[in-house]
C-alpha cells in the first residue's frame, strides 16, 4: 500500500480515534489504521477501513437503531428466508442482506417497521395484508403457515382449529367461534356502540364462568384502558365484518368518533343452553340503557379490571368478584 502524498510504500498500523457521522449523530470509536512510514499520513487500507465503517454502523445501530443480530433474530424468529422477510417489509432481498450483514443503517420507514415487529409480533400480519400483491399465492399460503404460531391466541382460533389447554384465561372452555359470532349477533340486533358490546362479551363469558365454571366461548379477555374487553377485538370484528355476519361502520359526529355495529344475520339460540341464553338476555336488559360511557364507568369497578395490568390478560378467577346482575 502506497502514501498518495509522498508514494512512500512504507507504512505502519495503529490505534486511531474515528469520528464518524451518521445521520445527524457523532460516532466515536478507536481502531486501526494504517499510516505512512515516511509522512505520517493516512494510508488507505481496504481491510482496516471497511472494518471501521462496519464499527461505526453497528454502534449507530446499536444505540439508535436495530443491531444485524437483532433483525436475524427476527426472520428466524418468524421462521422465513431472505427472499420471503424481505417481501413482508416491502424491501429488495439484497437490502435485508446488506442490514443482517451490518452493511447498511435500515432506512428510518424499515426501521420503524422492524422495531415494531420486535415489539409486537403480530405486526407481521398487517405487513402481510398491505403488502399481499407481493406474493403469489403459493407464498402467502407458506407465510400465513409459518406465521400463525406467534399470532395471539384469539387471532389464531379464528383462523385455524385448534386444541389449546383449558386454562384461566380462556375459562377452561374450548375456543367457539359460532358462539362468539352469536352473542355478538344477540347484542348487535338493534345495533351497538362497539364499546358497549365489548364490555356485554366480557360479562357474558363473566356471569357465566361465575356460575358454571366455565366460560362460553373460550375468549380471552385483556385490561385496555377503557375496561376488559376480548383480546384482540379488532381481528374478531374484522373477521365477522368479511364474513359478513355484523356490518362494522364509523361514524364522525363533531369529533366524536362512532363505531356502530349491526347484525346482518339472524342470531342462533340453538347454540346455546337455556343457562347460557338467560346471562345473555339479562345482561342485555341490564345495560339497555347504558351509553358507553356509562358501561365504561361500570366496568372499570370490577376487581378483574383494576388488578390486571394494563395491556395483560385477564383471570377468569375474577369472575367471582362480579356482581351477579
Ligand atoms: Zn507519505
Amino acid at each position: 500500500m502506497k502514501c498518495d502524498i509522498c508514494e512512500s510504500e512504507k507504512s505502519y498500523v495503529k490505534e486511531y480515534k474515528h469520528e464518524f457521522y451518521i445521520k445527524g449523530k457523532k460516532i466515536t470509536f478507536i481502531s486501526k489504521r494504517r499510516f505512512c512510514e515516511n509522512c505520517n499520513n493516512l494510508v488507505y487500507d481496504p481491510d482496516l477501513d471497511n472494518r471501521a465503517s462496519e464499527i461505526a454502523i453497528a454502534k449507530y445501530n446499536e444505540e439508535y437503531g436495530i443491531t444485524k443480530e437483532e433483525i436475524i433474530e427476527l426472520r428466524k424468529k418468524y421462521n422465513l428466508s431472505q427472499e420471503l422477510f424481505s417481501k413482508v417489509i416491502g424491501c429488495a432481498k439484497k437490502t435485508l442482506i446488506s442490514y443482517e450483514k451490518g452493511k447498511s443503517i435500515p432506512n428510518d420507514s424499515y426501521l420503524i417497521l422492524l422495531k415494531s415487529m420486535r415489539a409486537k409480533p403480530d405486526t407481521i400480519k398487517t405487513l402481510i395484508d398491505a403488502n399481499i400483491n407481493q406474493f403469489t399465492d403459493k407464498e402467502y399460503e407458506k407465510i400465513s403457515n409459518k406465521i400463525i404460531d406467534i399470532l395471539p391466541n384469539n387471532t389464531k382460533r379464528l383462523i385455524v382449529n385448534n386444541n389449546d389447554q383449558p386454562n384461566e384465561y380462556n375459562g377452561y372452555s374450548k375456543f367457539s367461534k359460532e358462539k362468539i359470532y352469536n352473542i355478538i349477533l344477540f347484542f348487535s340486533k338493534e345495533a351497538v356502540l362497539k364499546t358497549k358490546l365489548l364490555k356485554e362479551m366480557f360479562y357474558s363469558d363473566f356471569l357465566y364462568y361465575k356460575n358454571s365454571c366455565k366460560s362460553m366461548t373460550g375468549l380471552e379477555y385483556a385490561r385496555l384502558p377503557y375496561g376488559p374487553v376480548p383480546d384482540q377485538f379488532e381481528d374478531i370484528l374484522n373477521k365477522c365484518s368479511q364474513e359478513k355476519i355484523i356490518d362494522y361502520t364509523v361514524d364522525f359526529i363533531s369529533d366524536y368518533e362512532f363505531h356502530n355495529i349491526y347484525a346482518k344475520k339472524e342470531f342462533d339460540a340453538s347454540l346455546f343452553t337455556n343457562e347460557e341464553l338467560d346471562i345473555l338476555k339479562k345482561i342485555k336488559k341490564k345495560f339497555k340503557s347504558f351509553g358507553s360511557k356509562d358501561i365504561v364507568e361500570f366496568s372499570h369497578k370490577e376487581r378483574a379490571f383494576i388488578e390486571t395490568k394494563p395491556l395483560s390478560k385477564i383471570s377468569y378467577d375474577y369472575a367471582f368478584d362480579i356482581e351477579s346482575i
